[in-house]
């Protein structure tokens, strides 16, 4: 299957702001690859229903903290839609705890995963990518709050977006741009996890917009910086969070 659409991966899209994202994307015209770590079930529910509304999908499992599994992901998509125009780096993980209970083991997943996993679909995108592609790498505005419990998280998307800023300009001469978008509180598994309905509804009392963010508000960002009126903004942050910083 090659299809004549631009062609967008979204890492981490069986469920949440991911899902929504292919979802946007695919309305807007792109055939899009939906990667995920273990929830074949999630995913190819997906790539059935945009297959039933006509759009070109895949599901691509892979762990973006592999560099094997990353470079065979992009053969993937390159074989069954074509060379990639779009990125997104939105797979990540999320478990608070003081720095000081955090164990060897979560610093590293976090990393593995929120950090590198990013650092080795960048390293795959410079070579790979098409011309004129655009890559949206997700932080977050959680990075901003300096929250007790989000210090190993919010270091993993600093480095994101660090490698944003940089990455953009070493792209020069590609016509790629490379920007982050940074939500606040999502409604995503990722966020209501673990939290009782007390703090959920304080963190939606937080943005003078008054509510969470829903994925279909970040979804909507990310579709403007991969589309046409996107083109201009590059080596940015973007932050999407009803106002709360
Ligand atoms: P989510 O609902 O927990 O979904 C996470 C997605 O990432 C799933 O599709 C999961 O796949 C995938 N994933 C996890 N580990 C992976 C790995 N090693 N390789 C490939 N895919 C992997 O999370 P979300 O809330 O949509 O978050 C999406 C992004 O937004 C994250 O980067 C997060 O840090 C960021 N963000 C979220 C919020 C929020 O409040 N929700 C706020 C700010 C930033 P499986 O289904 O296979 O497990």
């Amino acid at each position: 299957m090659t299809t004549s659409s631009k062609v967008a991966l979204i890492t981490g899209a069986s469920r949440g702001i991911g899902a929504t994202i292919a979802r946007r994307l695919a309305s807007d015209g792109f055939a899009v690859a939906i990667n995920y770590a273990s929830n074949a079930a999630e995913a190819d529910a997906l790539v059935a229903e945009l297959a039933q509304a006509g759009v070109s999908a895949i599901a691509v499992k892979a762990d973006v903290s592999r560099a094997d599994h990353v470079h065979a992901m992009f053969a993937t998509v390159e074989d069954q839609l074509g060379k990639i125009d779009v990125l997104v780096n939105n797979a990540g993980v999320l478990k608070t705890a003081p720095l000081a209970q955090t164990s060897d083991e979560l610093y590293a997943q976090n990393f593995a995963i929120n950090t590198q996993g990013v650092f080795n679909t960048l390293r795959e995108a410079a070579t790979r990518l098409n011309d004129g592609g655009r890559i949206i790498n997700l932080s977050t505005t959680s990075l901003a709050l300096n929250l007790p419990g989000y210090a190993i998280y919010n270091g993993t998307k600093a480095a994101v977006e660090a490698f944003t800023r940089v990455f953009a300009k070493e792209l020069r001469g590609r016509r790629i741009t490379v920007n982050a978008v940074a939500p606040g509180p999502v409604a995503t598994d990722l966020f209501l996890n673990g939290k009782t309905d007390e703090q959920i509804d304080t963190f939606a009392r937080m943005p003078p917009l008054e509510r969470l963010g829903q994925p279909e508000d970040i979804a909507g960002v990310v579709a403007f910086l991969a589309g046409k009126d996107g083109a201009w903004v590059n080596g940015q942050v973007l932050r999407a969070n009803g106002g709360v910083a």
